[in-house]
Order: structure tokens, then C-alpha cells, then sequence
């Protein structure tokens, strides 16, 4: 369904938000490659905001962990206040789209029975410029690229539990503000970065982030 985006929210389109809602396991691909069964119903965590950076910063691969992976997402910019919102007027308060890369720490999300270490670190979630423009949410691609060569490729049209379905549900348990991202899942074809990478996550056509990998010195 096209969905009309235009402007009059109060969203920071390039501020920093209150929260980063992330959903997992939204491919049935990418559940399967890590040994997940697909989910009855959404699963999912925040990624603190201090973890973002834009376009040409770099992702540090912290001390802590072995296995860096990317995970290039469709995000969505809310902009308008939503509380246990149906998936019309959940649509409707979205204010645009832009890419995201919700780099994890996959030993460590193994290890720990709860994610906000392996999804937190500063630098691990890039965010592309927000597109204000008109989107058809169900028709939307995104792409991640490590130094140049295509490794995740998926249409929204596959995902498990739709965008709107998705804000719709995340809005019954926590209000979702204007200013708020939220990730939507990412596709099969997760891979580690090591120093020196570059990685690109594009929503085609619409938002695109480019980020060196570093160890922290
Ligand atoms: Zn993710």
C-alpha cells in the first residue's frame, strides 16, 4: 500500500531518536540460517541511541567480542504519536524511510540471554539519510554491500509480519514517539566485518549508509 509521507510530522528526520526498536527474525531465510524457527508473533529489543553514527563514521569492533556480523534493515521514521494503534493509523504516522545496519555481536548475543550488550556497543547502528518522500512500504528493497560485493538482497514483500503489522504491534506494549526508528529485520545472508571492510546497506532507491570497519585500538 502506498503510503503518503508528507512532512507535517515534528520528526527529527536526521536527530537523534528517542528509541531504536528492532525487530528479529523477520525473514523466514535469515531465522532459518541461524538455527531460529520463524516466529508466531514479532520478536523484539531496542538498540540504545548512543550506538548511532552516520554516513562515512566508523564501526569500531570492540574488545569484547570474536564475531562482528552486519545486518542490513529497512528502517522507519515515525512521526507521529503512536499507542495501541491499528496497522491503518500506524501507517500513517510514518514519516519516512531510511537505511539502517543493526551490527551485532553474534558471540555474544549467543552467549548473553538478553541482547542489549551484543546489539549496544557505540558505532553499531548506522543510519542513512531519511527519505520524506511517498513509499510503497510492502514493495521496498534493501541491499547490503561488504567492499563492493552484494550479500543480502530481500523485498519487504517477504518479510514475516508486515511494517504495518509491526508498528502496529510494537505501539500495543511501548508508545512509539515521533522521532523513533524502527528496524524492521534482516534478510538471509549475515556475514562478519573485519578491519578494513567497507559496508554498505542501501534501501534501493531510497536511503543509503557506507561505513569503514575498524578494530578499536
Ligand atoms: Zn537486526
Amino acid at each position: 500500500m502506498p503510503v503518503s509521507t508528507t512532512g507535517q510530522s515534528s520528526a527529527p528526520a536526521n536527530g537523534r531518536p528517542g528509541k531504536i526498536v528492532c525487530i528479529g527474525r523477520n525473514y523466514r531465510e535469515h531465522a532459518k540460517e541461524l538455527g531460529n524457527e520463524v516466529p508466531t508473533e514479532p520478536l523484539f529489543f531496542l538498540k540504545p541511541s548512543s550506538s548511532i553514527i552516520r554516513e562515512g563514521e566508523t564501526i569500531v569492533l570492540p574488545e569484547q567480542s570474536q564475531k562482528v556480523e552486519f545486518e542490513g534493515e529497512i528502517g522507519i521514521l515515525i512521526g507521529s504519536p503512536l499507542t495501541r494503534a491499528g496497522e491503518r493509523e500506524a501507517l500513517e504516522a510514518v514519516a519516512g524511510v531510511l537505511a539502517v545496519n543493526d551490527v551485532t555481536a553474534r558471540d555474544l548475543q549467543r552467549k548473553d540471554s538478553q541482547w542489549t550488550r551484543a546489539k549496544g556497543f557505540d558505532t553499531f547502528c548506522p543510519l542513512g539519510p531519511v527519505s520524506t518522500k511517498s513509499h510503497d512500504l510492502g514493495n521496498l528493497t534493501v541491499v547490503t554491500r561488504v567492499n563492493g560485493e552484494e550479500r543480502q538482497r530481500a523485498s519487504s514483500a517477504e518479510m514475516v509480519f508486515s511494517i504495518g503489522m509491526l508498528l502496529s504491534y510494537v505501539s500495543h506494549v511501548m508508545t512509539l514517539e515521533p522521532g523513533d526508528i524502527v528496524a524492521t529485520g534482516t534478510p538471509s545472508g549475515v556475514g562478519p566485518l573485519m578491519p578494513g571492510d567497507v559496508v554498505e546497506v542501501e534501501v534501493l532507491g531510497v536511503s543509503k549508509v557506507s561505513n569503514p570497519v575498524e578494530a578499536r585500538a
